[in-house]
């Protein structure tokens, strides 16, 4: 375990039912000081406009999709610029969140995203507001310091990140999940449930974060579920579970189901969560052999006998969300392979607690395409 670590987080964090209504009281004590830009996506643009937008004024940019690409990127700066904004607000799932934090982080940049995005320019510090509230539980964005960001052209999806990313406040209301349908609940739950996984198991993992990582894993095993139903007392743990895993996972990296998922959903257009439900049981069976240990605290955690016991769950937990565990046979081609193999070395392959080669790679894609 790592005993070498800095920590960063949000400037301030805010969880609650309900507290989305104080975010308005406090946004509108600061209008006199400059104008706001609500990025969101296309759900939040209407509870933007009916709960914030009325107190505060300002611009709502939704042209978000839900792989934010560069192009995006700066057509949002370009309107944040026109309308001269002193504050970002993030209202959304993790696009609309990522979308602000790189909107607010470029805003006194001149070059374009993609400079930074394939680091020919470097990053400097923010120096206009950020707010985040995160409407899906969801991504853990509101406590990141990172952007995940799409070039379409060469379908590559990577991150810009500089600590100045961390909000100055987030604000996680579970109410604000209340209307997510349950395929978007499945999704960002599993997402949820793969980083507090993956947090836990990081090589940067340390005593900071894994306790948290930890209770993360068994709160979403139990909640997620009942979420997905719509049960309001499992929404809420959701919610924080979520938040919780983004701060773990912002210190701690997170491992090869992430490495994998941007170039495996980049090629296959497949979302976020559910690239990372494809991959989890995999990854989970490679890593089980270089560190047996940890998976017996995340079974222990889950209340279940043996890991064996506890991978088996997770992928009967995917199956009940009716993700998929496998790929249709052809959909991955070698052309595609190669581009997962070409791109997959990110910052959270490097994390994985077991190395695994190109061959390693291959061999656990291939077993995806066979079922
Ligand atoms: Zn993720």
């Amino acid at each position: 375990m790592s005993s070498s670590y800095q920590l960063l987080f949000p400037g301030k964090t805010v969880f609650g039912r309900g507290k989305f209504a104080e975010l308005a009281e406090e946004l509108a004590a600061l209008k006199e000081r400059g104008k706001f830009c609500y990025v969101t996506g296309r759900h939040g643009a209407d509870l933007v406009r009916q709960t914030l937008l009325l107190r505060t004024g300002g611009v709502v940019f939704s042209e978000i999709s839900p792989e934010v690409t560069l192009a995006e990127i700066d057509a949002l700066v370009d309107t944040a610029r026109e309308n001269c904004v002193r504050y970002f607000v993030g209202v959304g799932g993790g696009s609309a969140m990522d979308a602000a934090k790189a909107g607010a982080l470029l805003y006194h940049h001149e070059e374009p995203a993609a400079e930074f995005f394939y680091g020919r320019a470097k990053l400097d510090r923010r120096r206009v507001g950020l707010i985040l509230a995160p409407t899906t539980a969801g991504t853990g964005a509101e406590a990141t310091a990172n952007a995940v960001l799409r070039d379409p052209v060469t379908e590559i999806k990577q991150s810009i990140r500089h600590a100045t990313m961390h909000a100055d406040l987030a604000v996680v209301d579970p109410a604000l999940t209340d209307s997510c349908p349950a395929r978007v609940t499945a999704c960002s739950g599993m997402d949820a449930f793969t980083q507090a996984v993956e947090s836990f198991l990081s090589i940067r993992a340390n005593d900071f974060t894994s306790p948290l990582a930890l209770r993360a894993v068994q709160m979403i095993f139990h909640a997620l579920p009942g979420a997905f139903r719509g049960e309001t007392a499992a929404r809420d743990l959701m919610a924080e579970a979520s938040m919780i895993t983004g701060i773990a996972f912002a210190q701690s990296g997170l491992g090869a189901v992430h490495g994998l998922c941007h170039p495996l959903g980049s090629v296959l257009h497949l979302g976020h969560g559910e690239s990372c439900a494809l991959l989890l049981e995999s990854v989970l069976r490679r890593n089980f052999r270089a560190v047996p240990e940890k998976f017996a605290v995340l079974a222990k955690a889950c209340d279940c006998d043996s890991a064996e016991q506890w991978i088996a769950a997770v992928a009967a937990l995917r199956d009940q969300l009716g993700l998929p565990g496998t790929l249709k046979t052809g959909q991955l081609t070698e052309e595609k392979i190669q581009f997962i193999l070409a791109n997959c070395r990110s910052g959270s392959m490097k994390c994985n607690p077991v190395f695994l080669p190109d061959e390693e790679v291959r061999a656990l894609l291939t077993e995806q395409r066979k079922a």
